[in-house]
């Protein structure tokens, strides 16, 4: 076992000197501490870093994320610490480390609600984009031995795959790391149904493929007559997984599926994209209703190519896909692609800022996604492709049913106490947190577990509104201050004088049905002025005195009731 394949595919991409003795470094240290250990399948452990490691190379990584790939499991499961690493190979490294190793504590456990709130929890505490990506690559890895795993394990794993990474890489784009990780997770979660489907596809999707592999040099032949350059055209298999949502979709109609085996043309820029598009409909009658625009309106995750189903010979559906080289590698590779390490754009992205790399990595991300909205023509679709940005201040909290909240960054037991609801806010005495008794104005983290503990009788005190965080929250303690306040003021005897405004469209009889409401009320009216001035509506200013605060919410309601009038408000004096 040794890195010699690694360290030549760095080299191929011309990597400096330096980035590959870093890599050998990181290699050398982790084989040295994973030492003796083996994975499952009986193998040394070092061969799983060293997966991870090359498959990022091939995504084309910045060499910091591949030097971590490397360590991502040393802390975990050797004697080290992430002390070790930062003073072995500094704080980048150790940082891409320290993300991996949290989001390792992240466990779905297959209660369908908290899916989508997981995924979000994941991206947030991940901090960083290539972090993401060396979890999703790792996932991967271990999805192709998820055999040599324990079966009671092997599900909850496959289940785990299924419902927050392979959504995680689909929404970076990544459609091929998307796909492979579903069709590896299928069987595991499905089993019947994946059987079914391996016995019911097998002939057609053979059948399927040699129909599309004859219609290559037909498209080649006709593109060449037209004049318009081409790069490559190929027949892709839809995976395996994504068949199968589809058929369930068409009432497990295959015939029903038309791009089981597509075509895909790939091309220099994008006016001979439309121009071979043009092409294929000449030959081929499109099937209506079937062609996307992709390019003018790109897919919420970033994906743009033309895609369209024809009637192809023999009166057999076919679907094409046309986009360029860069589409195609965005398609495949989504924001890795865009990530990438590279030599032809000078210095790699972000090995140029590596001083700074905090804010840069947030910039990146975010200009990616500002990207993506230009050609959005859904506005809520991409509202929940940014959501991810929205995390910059949020932070994820537990409760200990495993329910997510998110809260803005440095919030408190009662933040959270009152995000779950207004009562448990009301009534907290006291907080948990990991278990642990805090104080209630101790600051959250992401990840925290937090149990409030409540007492029936318990009010707010005003002394947390000089630590609360969130708007709603403040909003809650403030309101039910005011009320309190109000409150004592209704308790001295002959109760409160308040004065309630009325406006209303003025008519015969009008001040004689208010007066019969305070009379029935048996409330006295104190003093009635009137204001017509400068005023679409007359304003009537009433003032009388009210026994308690439930008295004069019972007249508000009553006042409006009142034929013409148009909006009640008070004040106590
Ligand atoms: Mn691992």
């Amino acid at each position: 076992m040794s890195a010699t394949s690694l360290l030549e595919k760095l080299k191929i991409q011309a990597r400096p000197t330096e980035d590959l003795e870093l890599v050998k470094r990181a290699y050398d240290f982790a084989a040295q501490a994973h030492e003796g250990q083996k994975r499952k399948s009986g193998e040394p452990y070092i061969i799983h870093p060293l997966a991870v490691a090359e498959h990022l190379v091939e995504l084309n990584l910045d060499t910091p994320t591949i030097a971590a790939a490397l360590l991502h499991d040393v802390v975990e499961d050797t004697r080290y610490t992430l002390h070790d690493l930062r003073s072995e190979f500094g704080d980048e490294i150790a940082f891409l480390v320290e993300g991996v190793t949290k989001l390792d504590k992240i466990r779905y456990k297959g209660t369908e609600r908290s899916a989508e709130s997981l995924r979000k929890m994941f991206l947030a505490v991940a901090e960083d984009v290539r972090i993401v990506l060396l979890k999703l690559v790792d996932r991967l890895h271990n999805m192709k031995t998820l055999r040599h795993v324990a079966p009671e394990k092997q599900k909850r794993i496959a289940l785990e795959t299924l419902e927050i990474y392979a959504p995680l890489a689909y929404r970076l784009g990544i459609g091929e790391l998307k796909g492979q990780l579903e069709d590896l997770a299928f069987p595991y979660v499905y089993p019947k149904e994946h059987e079914w489907l391996e016995k019911t596809v097998h002939d057609h999707f053979h059948n399927r493929r040699r129909y599309v592999e004859g219609l290559k040099p037909v498209v080649a032949e006709e593109l060449v007559k037209e004049e318009i350059p081409f790069l490559d055209i190929h027949a892709r298999a839809k995976h395996y997984y994504s068949l199968y949502k589809k058929i369930l979709k068409y009432d497990m109609d295959i015939s029903k599926v038309f791009d089981l085996v597509a075509l895909r043309i790939i091309l220099p820029n994008i006016e001979q994209c439309y121009a071979a598009l043009g092409v294929i409909h000449k030959i081929w009658r499109p099937v209506p209703g079937l062609v996307k625009d992709y390019i003018a309106l790109p897919k919420p995750n970033g994906y743009r190519s033309l895609h369209t189903t024809v009637f192809g010979p023999e009166g057999r559906t076919i679907e094409f896909q046309i986009r360029t080289k860069e589409m195609h590698e965005e398609a495949e590779n989504g924001i890795a692609a865009h990530w990438a390490y590279s030599e032809t754009k000078g210095t790699p992205a972000y090995t140029k800022h590596l001083t700074s790399f905090a804010p840069q990595k947030e910039l990146l991300w975010i200009h990616q996604l500002r990207e993506w909205q230009k050609d959005f023509e859904n506005p809520d679709e991409f509202l929940e492709s940014l959501k991810i940005d929205f995390f910059k201040n949020r932070i994820f909290v537990l409760s200990p049913k495993g329910d997510v909240f998110d809260l803005p960054e440095d919030a408190t037991p009662i933040d959270f106490a009152y995000h779950v609801h207004s009562d448990i806010g009301n009534t907290t005495t006291g907080a948990k947190v990991n278990g642990k008794m805090v104080a209630l104005d101790h600051t959250l983290k992401n990840g925290d577990v937090v149990e409030i503990l409540t007492q029936k009788n318990k009010k707010p005190s005003s002394g947390w509104l000089s630590f609360i965080k969130s708007a709603q929250a403040r909003k809650k303690v403030s309101a039910f201050m005011k009320k309190a306040r109000e409150e004592r003021l209704f308790e001295k005897p002959g109760g409160e004088i308040a004065e309630l405004r009325l406006s209303a469209q003025d008519r015969l009889g009008l001040l004689r049905d208010v007066s019969s409401v305070f009379a029935r009320q048996k409330v006295n009216m104190k003093n009635v002025a009137s204001d017509t001035k400068n005023r679409f509506y007359p304003l009537f200013v009433i003032q009388a005195s009210f026994k308690s605060r439930a008295e004069l919410e019972k007249m508000m309601v009553k006042l409006k009731e009142v034929k013409g009038v148009e909006e009640v408000g008070y004040k106590l004096l």
